[in-house]
């Protein structure tokens, strides 16, 4: 039986495939689209994760769609309001009949003769195959079935029970619990000051400390703005105002990083009692924006540290006891509940295994094509967001991207547009520029970048806005056929 064909299949039914889809359907009315998702809902991150106090650390009107207001009041939101706007998105624009559920792809194949990807795909115990013309990969970096835990010593020996943020159990008590929360990431962050709302006490077990900042979660030039001008021109503005000043932040850390570093400090010792060891808990040892910045919303962290219903140990583990942690300095953290926020497993592209006529593509040996497409790799794009901005804001703008490049290939009549590699006078770099450690574990598995445009990925907004919103889509980068 012939397999069944779509001009563009997009994999994944997160922010980025709905979004994405919605951009293709309104954008190229004429072609057909399918929706891939490997699980049985929409909403990919914001539906996985189920954590106390789950929410946004960027504002709404950057990770919102450029096309769909962000109308709560809210800045920074909870994880169930987004996963609720990214179905209403699904619902209002029609694209939630395009998921096909349980439907896992694990390889796609691209034939130059047909110019077609044959996709092949999981679902439940059978494997089907579609066929698309155009295969735009929105599979996040996450893995969405578990999260990264390390091998602790001793974790067998603990007699409470152990938690990973991403799989948090929808029964779980922590009522009158001590509880550790390994980790300074943004996750901790959140889980911190959430948990000790009920808890005896929260611990949060860092083994260096990160930069926190604490943000508003109102607005109160959006909710001034909101008021005076139509929704359909004030949320543009305010995505603008917030993006330019996203980068200006990220531009200033990278520039004059001990200036940063100092504001960020001033903005902590003032949330937190005179005498507290700020510098031993708050001080990282890297520099601003070389890994992801966390928020702490109304400074909710340091309102639990300053109540005394939470506090922070800096040290390494030793090993787990049956009562909790014991740290390399000898200090033991007494625990009922271990949660393990370290972080999420990394999958670039969802696992997906390519193939171009008949040779495997390993994603490595690629150079990405203005941060959206792979050189050597026809018809393809991958929905991939910053690291120092919204996910969405290069989303929305990939998806134009893609938009245009469709229109130019149909209305000329071309089927194949292969991104080409750099020559060897081009330096490559790291796809990302950036310390994390989840992207640490996760870089070798991906793609890389070129020193010089259309190769190299800016992780700038107002570049992107240039480069992939307006400029051409038949540059020297690409040969089409
Ligand atoms: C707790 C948390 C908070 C975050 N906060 C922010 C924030 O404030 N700002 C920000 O910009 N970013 C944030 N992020 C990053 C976040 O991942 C992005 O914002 C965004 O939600 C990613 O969307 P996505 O659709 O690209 O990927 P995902 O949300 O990961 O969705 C990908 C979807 O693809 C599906 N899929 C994967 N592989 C396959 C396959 N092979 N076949 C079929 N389907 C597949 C998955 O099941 C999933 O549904 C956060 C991440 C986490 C974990």
């Amino acid at each position: 039986m012939a397999s069944e064909h779509v001009d563009v299949l997009v994999v994944g039914a997160g922010l980025a495939g709905i979004g994405s889809a919605c951009q293709v359907r309104e954008r190229m009315p004429g072609s057909s689209v399918a929706i891939l998702e490997a699980r049985g809902a929409i909403g990919g991150t914001w539906d996985v994760h189920r954590y106390p106090g789950v929410r946004s650390d960027s504002d709404m009107y950057t990770l919102g769609y450029s096309f769909r207001p962000w109308s709560r009041p809210e800045v920074i939101a909870e994880g169930a309001a987004i996963r609720e706007y990214i179905l209403d998105t699904a619902r209002e624009r029609g694209v939630d009949g395009l998921v096909r559920f349980h439907h896992r792809v694990v390889a796609a194949a691209w034939d130059s003769a047909t110019t077609r990807w044959t996709v092949t795909i999981e679902h439940g115990a059978d494997t089907v195959t579609m066929t698309c013309g155009f295969l735009f990969s929105c599979a996040g970096i996450f893995q969405t079935e578990r999260g990264h835990t390390p091998d602790f010593p001793g974790m067998e020996r603990f007699a409470g029970e152990i938690v990973h943020p991403q799989q948090w159990p929808e029964s779980l008590d922590w009522t009158g619990k001590r509880v550790a929360v390994v980790g300074s990431g943004a996750t901790a962050v959140t889980l911190v000051p959430a948990l000790a709302e009920k808890a005896a006490h929260v611990t949060m077990v860092q083994r260096s400390p990160g930069y926190v900042v604490a943000v508003g979660s109102r607005d109160p030039i959006a909710d001034l703005l909101r008021k005076v001008l139509p929704g359909r021109v004030a949320y543009p503005v305010l995505r603008w105002k917030n993006a330019l000043f996203a980068l200006s932040f990220f531009r200033l850390a990278r520039r004059r990083p001990e200036l940063v570093r100092r504001i960020i400090r001033w903005g902590v010792r003032r949330q937190l009692p005179a005498g507290y060891p700020v510098d031993k808990h708050f001080k990282p040892a890297y520099d601003p924006w070389t890994q992801r910045v966390c928020f702490a919303a109304d400074g909710d962290l340091f309102r639990a540290l300053r109540s005394g219903r939470a506090s922070v140990v800096t040290d390494h583990i030793d090993t787990f006891t049956e009562r909790g942690l014991a740290m390399a300095s000898g200090e033991h953290v007494d625990a009922d509940l271990v949660v393990t926020a370290t972080g999420p497993s990394v999958v670039p592209f969802g696992g997906i295994a390519l193939t171009v006529d008949g040779a495997r593509v390993d994603y490595a040996d690629t150079v990405t094509y203005k941060g959206m497409m792979l050189s050597g790799v026809p018809n393809l794009a991958i929905g991939i967001g910053y690291t120092n901005a919204s996910w969405t804001l290069k989303i929305d703008l990939t998806a134009r991207y893609v938009c245009r490049l469709l229109a130019h290939m149909r209305d000329r009549g071309l089927r194949q547009v292969t991104p080409l590699a750099p020559g060897p006078e081009v330096p490559l770099a790291p796809f990302v520029d950036f310390g994390s450690t989840y992207v640490r574990r996760g870089i070798a598995s991906m793609p890389r970048q070129g020193a010089v445009t259309p190769w190299r990925l800016p992780q700038n907004y107002a570049r992107d806005v240039a480069l992939l919103g307006r400029g051409p889509v038949d540059d020297a980068g690409v040969r089409f056929r």
